[in-house]
């Protein structure tokens, strides 16, 4: 006898669990986008220049560390090379955490990557 082989439920939750992300996805792309066209393409940290070669690796970040503020005269938005945003994220969470040991928060985490961890230790050791 055949059954069903996926409940209703199941495909409105994966339904909704995508749209979620497509708009995430879509606010993202916008914001970075006006952050791109109002500030010159240049890491606020390391003054590295970008161009539209390697415009993916200038990231848009956020002063006060939340991505769902986002004023439109871009008071929030700091353009960072992703190893300076890198850093200035280990620094904020270092900072932030009360008590922790820094490095707690990558081993809690299994499922976030570091794509840019081998990166990163090959410019500290060029200094
Ligand atoms: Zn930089
Ligand atoms: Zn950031």
């Amino acid at each position: 006898m055949v059954t069903r082989n996926k409940t209703p439920d199941n495909e409105k939750l994966d339904r909704v669990v995508a749209e979620a992300r497509r708009k995430r996805e879509q606010r993202e792309q916008g914001y970075r986008e006006k952050a791109l066209k109002m500030y010159p393409w240049v890491c606020g940290r390391c003054t590295r220049e970008f161009t539209r070669a390697n415009l993916q690796e200038l990231t848009v970040h956020h002063r006060d560390h939340n991505h769902d503020n986002n004023p439109p005269d871009g008071s929030n938005w700091e353009l960072l090379c992703v190893y300076c945003h890198d850093n200035e994220h280990s620094r904020y969470l270092d900072n932030a955490g009360t008590g922790a040991q820094p490095g707690t928060e990558t081993s809690s985490s299994g499922t976030k990557h570091q794509p840019f961890a081998d990166l990163k230790s090959l410019l500290n050791n060029r200094d």
